[in-house]
């Protein structure tokens, strides 16, 4: 078999990190990328080096600086023609009113969170287009499609994926290349650890599966859209527990 390229950033951990398990298990070679925490991204590598069925390359950097994404896909072409899957999966979360947001912050969020998916997808789509192939999976949330008080610049960034996702899956649907988002509820992993055991329990009332999804089924829903038919495109797949 041909082997299966697939980038996934923010992959030290969390929703990323399952989901590059996930495809190394099934054999792809997986560029895996976080900004700070290297050390993990050493332990996600070696983890799948121990598994023995899939290959993965360390590409480091910060995907909210076009810089950085330049030079993470320079080491990406020196190893493959093109990515098979992109996964626009790095993202930030921030709490608080909208009034007390300061301009660094908001810039944080929107450049981590959305910016980063325009700056990977320049990247990987001239070479897609070339060979007429391609999945662009972006990482969105349901908070993109609602609103969440208290995370204005979080829902702006994932409402912003939203329309990228749609934008681009008609733009390149002549060439073959299928652009879908997630939109996740509630995930179990570091970016809702800030919820303390009251805050925890209240919210998995409101969600009538009764629980937080794991990181494990995100990877699943992540590598079927990956898998879909061709011809599903353009497409903001919610996964939520039934919340909405
Ligand atoms: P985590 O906080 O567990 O992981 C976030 C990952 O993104 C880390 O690997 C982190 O690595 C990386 N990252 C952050 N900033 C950058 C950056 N500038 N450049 C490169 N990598 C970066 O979060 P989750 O796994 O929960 O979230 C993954 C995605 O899923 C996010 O887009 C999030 O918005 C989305 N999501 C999550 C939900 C949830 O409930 N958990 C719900 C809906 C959507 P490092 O810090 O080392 O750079």
């Amino acid at each position: 078999m041909t082997q299966q390229y697939v980038l996934i950033t923010g992959a030290s951990r969390g929703i990323g990190k399952s989901t590059a398990l996930c495809f190394a298990r099934k054999g792809y070679h997986v560029f895996i990328n976080c900004a700070a925490s290297i050390d993990k991204l050493r332990e996600v590598k070696n983890l799948i080096d121990e598994n023995g069925t899939g290959s993965c390359t360390l590409v480091p950097g910060n995907v909210g600086n076009p810089e950085d994404v330049r030079s993470i896909f320079q080491r990406i072409y020196q190893h493959c023609k093109h990515l098979d899957v992109l996964i626009n999966n790095a993202g930030i979360a921030h709490m608080g009113l909208l009034m007390d947001m300061k301009d660094d912050e908001w810039t944080q969020i929107i450049q981590t969170n959305l910016s980063s998916v325009f700056y990977c997808c320049r990247e990987a789509v001239p070479p897609m287009i070339s060979k007429k192939a391609g999945r662009i999976i972006n990482i969105s949330s349901m908070w993109g499609i609602y609103g969440a008080s208290c995370e204005a610049a979080y829902s702006a960034s994932k409402a912003g994926i939203n329309g990228l996702t749609k934008a681009l899956a008609k733009e390149l649907a002549p060439s073959n290349i299928q652009v879908n988002a997630i939109a996740f509820g509630v995930i179990d992993t570091e970016m809702n650890g800030q919820l303390n055991k009251e805050e925890h329990i209240a919210l998995e009332d409101e969600i009538p599966m009764g629980r937080f999804g794991s990181a494990e089924e995100a990877a699943e829903m992540i590598w079927n859209m990956a898998h879909a038919p061709g011809y599903m495109t353009g497409q903001i797949v919610g996964m939520d527990g039934g919340f909405f």
